[in-house]
């Protein structure tokens, strides 16, 4: 039976309250227990999610389990078909994906959601077209004896997904991991619960029975027992840094393979001959103002040369200005809310830290005037100048819209700044000069550094950090052979 689109984001959640995804059905958790998800431009409750423990875990564990190894003994292009095939559905639910996503986590619509959910779709073709890629080598050891390697999936792997990009970050995991032989249980993220089920619901019409499972739950209470299941033999991670930690410390016990995707502090360099127009167009999608600055990868240090600093500061402000913020569903909408009460106390609690600091405060844009979002995470975006190096604002991640500007008189400080972080996920550099930009992207360190734009995870292109940012890549052929399966030597001696 195909499944339709519902273009109605408060009945499709009603369809999926209290339900996990376990062996292509949707179930309630075991112990009977639900936690509420709120629309946080409401303060509203939009439905329950099932609250998942370890005993879900051991279920959705040992049917993935027992799915791995017919769906490993497929041919590698028949499981890349089938991957791609999902990816082909999804496109034809884009506009549905993408109201849910909105309605949960508070991205606009237009300027995020919809987005997301295409990019998400894309994902699914592309990895599934990289099934025949799961090849290995001959290596001319010994002439009497035939000695070559192959790609064999490393079993169940648990995929633990953040809030902020929910429907990518999981197909990042996902779709290599199934592509490449391995089943997968995802846990997803207690504030986006429904997307990504709904993601899964929809490619059961594809798959076979127990080969990609879903849980909800909260992180030590489902996270935790997933990670430290035995029969989980891989995690890959997206979320902080502290979590990181924790769930590197349970794999290590296991001594298991993890990919961790942590936070970000990102550097925006704006040389003295940089095309101020796309520069500053590029400050704002970078910082990811539409998205409330909710990413790893947001530009959130952008050090501009002494010359161009005060009329970029002055058309920066008077741009993210023009910004509308407003109801995520609403199509006028550029900028949505932040994901949580939690969140924004913790956003607003660093602008008040920086004013402290003795950094000028810009706020900007206007809050919504529409009493229905008067409960709503709504946080005015804020641009600091005068920010000193060593201000916490300047160090730590915000996870919101709080960008600081730095000025800078030469190359050699403007890239010690840069690298002066514990953080390495990402880096732009902004400059006509081949030489400027060059020598950039050599000394920066971070594991994406772009030069006169700032796009987001594309497919293809390797996705991952250094120091703190994680451990890594994702998004890549290089993500699927060396992050979802490992190499055997094969020696066969012909004496
Ligand atoms: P945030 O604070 O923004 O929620 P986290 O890193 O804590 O960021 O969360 C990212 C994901 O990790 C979420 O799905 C969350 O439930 C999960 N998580 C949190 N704690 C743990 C844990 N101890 N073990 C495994 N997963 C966890």
């Amino acid at each position: 039976m195909s499944i339709e689109p519902v273009l109605d984001p408060h009945k499709l959640v009603k369809e999926l309250d209290g339900r996990h995804l376990i062996n292509g059905e949707l179930v309630p958790a075991k112990n009977g227990k639900n936690f509420d998800v709120l629309n946080p431009a409401t303060g509203k409750v939009i439905a329950q999610a099932a609250e998942g423990d370890a005993d879900d875990v051991d279920v959705a564990v040992s049917i993935a389990k027992k799915a791995q190894k017919d769906w490993a003994n497929r041919p590698a292009r028949e499981r890349g078909k089938l991957v791609a095939e999902c990816g082909r559905i999804l496109t034809q639910h884009v506009e549905e994906l993408g109201r849910l996503v909105a309605l949960e986590s508070g991205k606009a619509l237009r300027t995020e959601s919809r987005v997301e959910a295409s990019v998400l779709a894309d994902m699914f073709v592309f990895f599934g077209g990289l099934a025949s890629e799961l090849k290995g080598e001959t290596i001319p050891f010994n002439p009497n004896m035939m000695t070559l390697t192959t790609r064999e999936p490393i079993g169940v792997v648990g995929a633990i997904i953040p809030w902020n990009v929910p429907l990518l970050l999981m197909a990042i995991k996902v779709a290599p991991a199934l592509v490449a032989g391995n089943t997968v249980v995802v846990k997803s993220a207690e504030d986006t619960p429904f997307t990504v089920l709904r993601v899964c619901q929809i490619m059961q019409q594809v798959l076979p029975k127990g080969v990609l499972n879903i849980l909800s739950g909260f992180g030590p209470g489902c996270g935790g027992p997933l990670v430290a299941h035995k029969d989980v033999k891989k995690v890959s991670f997206t979320g902080s840094v502290e979590t990181g930690r924790t769930v590197y410390r349970a794999a290590a016990e296991k001594l298991i393979p993890v990919t961790l995707e942590l936070g970000g502090k990102s550097p925006m360099i704006v040389m003295d001959d940089a095309d101020l127009d796309k520069a500053i167009a590029g400050a704002v999608g970078g910082m990811r103002f539409t998205r409330q600055g909710q990413s790893c990868t947001a530009s959130s240090r952008i050090l501009v040369h002494e010359k161009l600093h005060d009329e970029f500061v002055s058309r920066l402000l008077a741009k993210v200005n023009t910004l509308k913020m407003g109801d995520p569903l609403d199509e006028e909408t550029d900028i949505g809310t932040i994901i949580n009460r939690k969140q924004r106390d913790k956003v607003c609690g660093y602008i008040e830290i920086g004013a402290q600091e003795g950094a000028t405060k810009n706020e900007l844009s206007a809050l919504p005037s529409d009493p229905k979002l008067a409960d709503g995470m709504f946080v005015r975006p804020v641009v600091f100048t005068d920010v000193k190096p060593d201000a916490r604002i300047a160090r730590e991640e915000i996870f919101g819209p709080v960008a600081c500007v730095f000025k800078f008189k030469t190359f050699d400080e403007a890239i010690e700044l840069a690298n002066d972080s514990d953080f390495g996920l990402a880096a732009t550099v902004w400059t006509k000069d081949l030489k400027t930009a060059l020598t950039a992207t050599k000394r920066l360190e971070a594991g994406f550094v772009q030069v006169n734009q700032n796009l987001v995870v594309q497919p293809n292109l390797s996705y991952g950090g250094v120091k703190l940012s994680g451990l890594g890549k994702e998004a890549s052929l290089e993500s699927m052979l060396e992050h979802f399966t490992h190499k055997k030597t094969i020696i066969l001696n012909m004496e």
